[in-house]
Formats: C-alpha cells, structure tokens, sequence
C-alpha cells in the first residue's frame, strides 16, 4: 500500500461521517468499489421508496461494481487481444439463425468449457455468425477475468512463422499457448504454407489439455487435408481439436446479405454446393473417444 493511501485512510478513521449514508460512501471509496459508489444514491433512494428490498439494494450495488469492473476488464482485453470488434451474446439474433440451438450457446457462454479446456469448433458458410460467437465468447472470457487473445489463422502462422525466422519460436509458441482462450478465427480462407501448418500444429500441440481454443471454419472437416495441405497432419490436428470439443455446426443464409434474399440463394448455391460437417450429437459435445472422423485422401478427393 502507497503512503498516500494509507495517509487517506488515516484521516477517513480519523473523521467518521456522522450519517449511515455518508460512512457507506466513505467505505466505498476504502474498498476502492467507484462503480457501487457511484450508483449508492440512486439504490437508496429506491430502497427509501420502497420499491427495492434491502436485499435488492444490496444485489443492485454489487451488480453496479461488478458492471464495471467487467467494463474496465473489456477495455483492457480489447487493446491486448486483439478482438476485431465488441460482439456479444446479447446482439445474436438467434431468430435469423434457427440451426444455432441457444441454449448450446447460451451454456457455452457460461464459460465452463474453459474450466474444462475443452475447444469449440464453429462450423458454417460465410456471414452465418461464426466470428461473431467466437469473439463474443471471448468477450465473455476477458469479462470473467480470463486472458483471451485473437487472430485469423494466417495471422498466427504469420506472426508463428517471423517468430521461427527470428529464432523465438518457443517464446511465440509460449505466449500463444497461455492464454485461457486463443481464437483461431477464418479457417479455410487463406492458402497455408507446409512449414505454416506444421506451426500451427505444433501450437495447437502444446493447447492441447491445457487451454480452450475457438475455432471458426468455411470449410468441413473433410476439407481441412486441402487446407493444411496434409491429409495426415490436418487428421492428427482434427483428433486433438474434437477429443474434448463442442461443435457449433451452423446452417443457414449470410447475415450480412439478409436484405438481399435473391443474391442469398444464389451465393448459397455457388459457394457451398455441398457444404457440410461433422454433425455432433444433440447437445453438442462430442463423447469422448466415440469420434469417427470419415475423411478422404488426396487421391479420393480428385475428379
Ligand atoms: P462469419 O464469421 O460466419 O462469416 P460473422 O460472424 O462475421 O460471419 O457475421 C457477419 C456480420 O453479421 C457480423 O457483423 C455479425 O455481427 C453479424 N451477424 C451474423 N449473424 C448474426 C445474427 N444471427 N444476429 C446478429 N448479427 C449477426
Ligand atoms: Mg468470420
């Protein structure tokens, strides 16, 4: 503790507020609780009113704290993470995405998945969501208090990729490795190096039971032997990712085109003629060891 804290705290003992109100405010202000301290009177006056119990005066107080507190939590995780954006739970429309079951979603956004490390898949077209629920359960990670950090696959084979040319791999791996929750956003987009995926597989690795990761998909896991450009490694990588995993396996039009209903079936159409994944069962976690992964070689890939 600063002198001066303990200087103000000396002088607060020294002169007590006489009104319960005013010794609050000044305990509030110890405990360093701005956020409860800002809300007291208006708490007050609904409990003065009669239209709050003093339990629900003391619910609303913490609550204000604990609002932001989280706040501050998501300013400091959106300059370290790297989130592209502010997407929440709240701000899924569920009714524009009736093949996302809510309460799959709604359960994983209570975070116990991170306890247990296990990894989320989210699977589907573009603009159906994926990044949007993949960042707000980042959002809700960082609120919680966990370190959460962001990136598109090509971003972190990239940055994986300087690290190994600079001979820091291991710090990279490291770093990438602790947060509590890493999103592997955009899966599919980009074309990967061999030395890129190998990389990346060896970040992954090293999550493995140890830390959840997020991942986003265009592409079903029958395409990831074209994406890593290895049917063996991208099967490898598939057995860790999915052994303690829950997949959101997203079906329906681009979000970002819901205006334009005519062009919607049209790039359904031409984009995803065939678009389809490893379907989970019922509640979305896949039992343990009870995957079967039907993936095709290169040779049974081609025309
Ligand atoms: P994807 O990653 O699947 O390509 P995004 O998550 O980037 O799609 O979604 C595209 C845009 O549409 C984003 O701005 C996102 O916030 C928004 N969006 C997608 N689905 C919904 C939804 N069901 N409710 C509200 N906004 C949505
Ligand atoms: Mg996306």
């Amino acid at each position: 503790m600063t002198t001066s804290i303990k200087a103000a705290i000396k002088t607060a003992i020294k002169t007590v507020p006489s009104s319960p109100r005013d010794r609050i405010r000044q305990q509030l202000a110890d405990l360093k609780m701005p956020g409860a301290l800002e809300s007291l009177d208006q708490v007050l006056a609904a409990a003065d009113g009669g239209s709050a119990t003093p339990a629900d005066a003391i619910e609303q107080l913490l609550a204000a704290q604990i609002s932001l507190r989280n706040n501050r939590r998501l300013v400091a995780a959106m300059r370290s993470s790297r989130l592209p954006a502010v997407k929440t739970l709240a701000d899924f429309d569920f009714s524009f995405q009736p093949s996302v079951k809510r309460e799959q979603i709604e359960s994983l956004h209570e975070l116990g998945f991170l306890e247990r490390r296990e990894n989320v898949i989210l699977l589907g077209p573009p603009g159906v969501g994926k990044s949007h629920l993949a960042i707000s359960l980042a959002i809700a990670a960082a609120q919680s208090g966990r370190r959460v950090y962001y990136g598109t696959l090509a971003d972190l084979i990239t940055s994986l990729e300087e690290a190994a040319q600079a001979w820091h791999l291991s710090h990279r791996l490291k770093t990438l490795g602790f947060p509590s929750l890493l999103v592997v956003d955009e899966i599919g987009y980009l074309p990967i190096t061999r030395t890129g995926a190998m990389l990346f597989f060896q970040l992954m690795s090293r999550r493995y039971e140890h830390a959840s990761t997020v991942l986003t998909s265009n592409k079903g896991f029958e395409e990831w032997g074209d994406i890593f450009g290895d049917d063996v490694m991208a099967a490898a990588l598939i057995d860790r990712l999915v052994h303690h995993c829950h997949i959101v396996n997203i079906r329906g039009n681009s979000y970002r085109m819901r205006n334009h209903a005519d062009l919607q079936s049209a790039m359904q159409g031409a984009l995803h003629p065939d678009f389809h994944s490893d379907s989970p069962p019922e509640s979305g976690r896949r039992p343990t060891h009870a995957i079967h992964h039907p993936r095709k070689t290169a040779k049974e890939r081609r025309p």
